[in-house]
């Protein structure tokens, strides 16, 4: 959900690219506009985007919840342990560790979809 004031944000960033030109498409069929205004929002604050989940924001006891790129484990929400060798989730070839999901030291890790607290609601 968008606040007034991100609201107001994107309709003069779409009117700023609408007078500049260069659509791909035409914003004007409802689906385009949807995608439009979608591509705004999350260039504008890309909180509004995909989850994009650090290992530094991650402790023992969390949950997060995985996409179906896994070849070790079905798309779900895991539990995350520790242990010598750092975080990691159980699948089917045992401890999954949490560090080959980083592509480079502190980029978000790849296939995790978001990221729930120990005793956060969830
Ligand atoms: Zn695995």
């Amino acid at each position: 959900m968008l606040t007034h004031e991100q609201l107001t944000a994107v309709f003069a960033e779409w009117d700023r690219r609408a007078d500049a030109g260069g659509w791909e498409g035409n914003a004007r069929v409802p689906e385009e506009s949807a995608r439009v205004f979608n591509e705004i929002a999350i260039a504008l604050f890309p909180a509004l985007g995909p989850a994009r989940v650090k290992l530094g924001d991650i402790r023992p006891g969390d949950r997060i919840e995985l996409d179906g790129g896994f070849d070790c484990i079905a798309a779900g929400i895991v539990d995350v342990h520790s242990d010598e060798g750092g975080l990691y989730f159980d699948c089917r070839q045992g401890r999954h560790a949490l560090a080959r999901q980083e592509d480079e030291p502190g980029a978000p890790l790849v296939g995790v979809i978001s990221h729930t607290p120990h005793g956060a609601a969830s």
